[in-house]
């Protein structure tokens, strides 16, 4: 395909109701990570605004017809919208990668699979159904229903806008729940079209809505609503705290997937042509700015000069660039504070005493006048208890530890306070058991990496988070359980002198 023109200027409003809200006079511009140019605009939110949501949602859920359509009507909506989808899939991607900076073939490759998502949430809402109980003596028959568990806050990142609100959105929708998405503040135009196409798929109006916005203004005010029943959020661990803390007083039922520091596992066993490209995929896909990018390299001794030498010289060998150009593999970083972030980390490795293979800084140079690139960069002799080891850089920026033996890799594999991902790389399947066994994490990949189908749950332990979304566990997220028990004939008295009989 063809690298995409520049589209103009998006300018979006809330969408809440079933309505698109005119744009307010106060907004947020959102420029080009790459080349600094407006691409668009959105609602600087209030807290009135996210009220306003919030209580729209509210009656769409407890007044409205959505939680009571069938199973197979909701699911044909979903459906419905996957096909809509499909038809914008272009566009949706052209959104995604002008305001995040992603290469579009990556943004291509996120519409894809929020479509799937849709599709599989769909076949989910049409197989819901309980449990009955018919063992529990003949007198007693119970059942237990699974019902939407409510309104549905849904706090969104900006590193996969479109992708991470298909995580939960369809999963919440087709389990009969309503919800109010809050996007990212730099990447909020896919979340008002994926509404619009909702709308024009069938979901009655107030079962979607969307207030753009700052965290602050509008994401807090979802923490802290005691009308909203779920809150979902996926961001940082920092962010993450906040919100734990702001839901307190409403008693919510809360999901956050948070921060990782992924490991690539390399044994010396691996298959080391697969082994490469994997551990170059893991770190530099989306830039880096991807929670299970597999950060952390633990090599084992015996290979890891040689292999080595071969990452920095296929590192080399990265197209990075703007994100319309289908020719780019790595994009900018989000924004300038970002972008100095990211370059505090590679500095802070340095003075811990780590050596920069290759990248290390700035793109810099005519091409690259305003935008935020970082070259991919390899350091090696990361320690563990530094900094570049522990902390998430949120960039391209791979660290190298080397492993002694199992044992060892293991112990460094575990060593941080994240546990959101890692991959094995071994063609030895006892080994790869045993530390697929032992990693702490959600996921585990063996053989490959970033991987993952709407089948699979994904999610944390530890600082990375609680609760799972994609698969049946997803899905249940967003239902309640409640019990019904059924006596009959005769009751069975505890204390038969109180009312007579048995
Ligand atoms: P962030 O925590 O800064 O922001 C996430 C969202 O929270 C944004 O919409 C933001 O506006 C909102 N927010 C900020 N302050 C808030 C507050 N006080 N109350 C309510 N909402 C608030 O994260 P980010 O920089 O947008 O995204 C990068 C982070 O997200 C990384 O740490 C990454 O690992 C994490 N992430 C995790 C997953 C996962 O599945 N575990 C997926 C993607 C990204």
């Amino acid at each position: 395909m063809s690298t995409v023109e520049a589209t103009q200027i998006r300018s979006y409003g809330h969408f809440i109701g079933g309505r698109s809200v005119p744009p307010s006079e106060n907004i947020i511009e959102r420029v080009s990570p790459a080349d600094g140019r407006v691409v668009a605009t959105f609602t600087a939110g209030t807290r009135a605004d996210a009220a306003l949501a919030v209580a729209v949602a509210r009656e769409a859920f407890d007044e409205g017809e959505w939680p009571h359509w069938t199973a197979m009507d909701r699911a044909r909506a979903l459906l419905r919208c996957a096909g809509l989808m499909r038809e914008n899939e272009e566009r949706l991607a052209r959104i995604d990668a002008e305001e995040s900076g992603k290469p579009i073939t990556l943004a291509r490759g996120d519409v894809g699979a929020s479509i799937e998502l849709f599709e599989y949430a769909a076949a989910l809402a049409m197989t819901m159904h309980g449990e009955a109980h018919t063992a529990l003596g003949d007198d007693c028959t119970a059942m237990v229903v699974r019902e939407p568990a409510g309104v549905v806050g849904m706090i969104i990142p900006w590193n996969f806008p479109l992708l991470l609100l298909a995580q939960k959105l369809p999963f919440a929708l087709g389990a009969g729940c309503t919800a109010v998405v809050k996007p990212s503040e730099f990447t909020s135009g896919t979340a008002v079209e994926l509404a619009r196409l909702l709308t024009e798929a069938g979901v009655p109006d107030g079962v979607v809505n969307v207030v753009t916005g700052a965290g602050a203004e509008v994401g807090a005010p979802l923490a802290e609503s005691s009308l909203i029943d779920i809150l979902s959020f996926t961001g940082s661990t920092e962010t993450g705290k906040r919100i734990v803390e702001a839901s307190a007083g409403s008693v919510k039922r809360l999901s956050m997937e948070l921060g990782g520091k992924a490991a690539s596992v390399v044994f010396d066993d691996a298959d080391l042509d697969d082994a490469l490209d994997g551990v170059l995929f893991g770190v530099f896909f989306n830039q880096g700015e991807c929670c299970v990018s597999g950060a952390r390299l633990l090599v084992q001794d015996s290979i890891a000069d040689a292999f080595l030498a071969r990452l920095v010289e296929a590192a080399g060998r990265i197209t990075v660039g703007g994100p319309l150009d289908d020719a780019s593999e790595l994009g900018p970083m989000i924004d300038a504070g970002h972008l100095e972030k990211v370059l505090g980390h590679i500095d802070a490795a340095r003075r811990d005493g780590a050596t920069v293979l290759t990248g290390g800084g700035r793109l810099g140079g005519e091409n690259w006048r305003s935008g935020h690139f970082v070259a991919p960069t390899i350091l090696d002799g990361v320690a563990e208890e530094s900094a570049a080891f522990q902390e998430e850089i949120f960039g391209p920026v791979l660290t190298v530890t080397r492993f002694s033996d199992v044992d060892h890799a293991i112990r460094l594999a575990n060593a941080t306070e994240y546990g959101l991902a890692g991959s094995i790389w071994t063609k030895n399947i006892d080994k790869a058991l045993r530390v697929a066994r032992e990693m702490r994490s959600g996921r585990v990949w063996v053989n490959t990496t970033i991987d993952g189908a709407p089948q699979l749950p994904a999610g944390g332990m530890k600082q990375s988070g609680f609760g799972r979304e994609m698969g049946q566990a997803g899905f249940d997220e967003f239902t309640d359980v409640k019990t019904i028990q059924i006596r009959t004939g005769p009751r069975k008295r505890v204390f038969p002198n109180w009312t007579g009989g048995n």
